[in-house]
């Protein structure tokens, strides 16, 4: 089996429930989608990065791997796009009793219960239908996959939060019709989180729009939190 990475770094999570802790991230190659806000743009490609033959990439894991490397966090591009080698690789972290964290935009749902058992935290991604992830006649078929996740992540007892990224094309209507897609299948005591992330340095939502958006959140789940992406401001990667 062959993997190809982007790349592998030790930082700070930026963004979610989890920001501020130390990682290990692991940079997937290749993402199918592309949203008008993405800030990895140059992993999106398959063949972009390199690729390794998997043990290969689970020593360079390994010796990522400090004394102090609390979690390894399997991003992308979008991990699921090489669905059966994260597996393989998360599987190999967690053996060594390390936590890992799932960041996928859950595009879909059959890779997302594949990979599920070797994840402690996962963070369910709802796009919006400005993010122009999807064009409007295949949304349908994302939100579906996005809430299979959820209930997947959920049934398993995993540690999951939702995040949604807003920007100043995002219609409230839109998002509040989102919302109950979601809390129809959710209840607020099932999420470790939800967090709002505004767009940055494209599109940027005005305070009073994201102040709607938390709103509207704050009467389904009073513990929402609107957090931008930390590391941007220190100059993490
Ligand atoms: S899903 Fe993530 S990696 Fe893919 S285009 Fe959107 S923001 Fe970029």
């Amino acid at each position: 089996m062959k993997v190809r990475l982007y790349e592998i770094f030790t930082s700070i999570e930026g963004e979610g429930i989890l920001y501020g802790t130390k990682t290990l991230f692991v940079r997937l190659a290749g993402c199918p989608f592309k949203c008008f806000y993405c800030d990895t743009k140059e992993a999106l490609p398959m063949t972009s990065g390199k690729e390794y033959q998997i043990d290969e990439a689970k020593k360079l894991i390994e010796n990522n791997l400090a004394k102090n490397t609390y979690k390894v966090n399997f991003t992308g591009g979008d991990p699921l796009a090489q669905s059966e080698a994260v597996s393989e690789l998360a599987k190999f972290v967690q053996q060594k009793k390390i936590p890992t964290y799932l960041e996928s935009s859950c595009f879909d749902s059959v890779r997302f219960a594949q990979v599920l058992p070797y994840f402690d935290f996962i963070k369910i991604e709802f796009k919006t239908i400005d993010s122009g992830f999807v064009d409007e006649a295949h949304y349908s078929k994302l939100l579906e996959n996005e809430l299979q996740c959820l209930r997947l992540a959920i049934d398993s007892g995993k540690t999951t939060y939702i995040k949604i990224v807003i920007s100043s094309k995002t219609k409230i209507e839109q998002f509040k019709q989102l919302l109950k897609n979601i809390f129809d299948i959710t209840s607020k005591s099932k999420v470790a989180g939800f967090i709002i992330q505004p767009t940055y340095g494209i599109s940027e939502p005005e305070l009073t729009q994201l102040l709607d958006f938390y709103d509207a959140v704050y009467s389904y789940y009073a513990e929402v939190r609107i957090v931008p992406q930390l590391h941007k401001f220190i100059g993490a990667p």
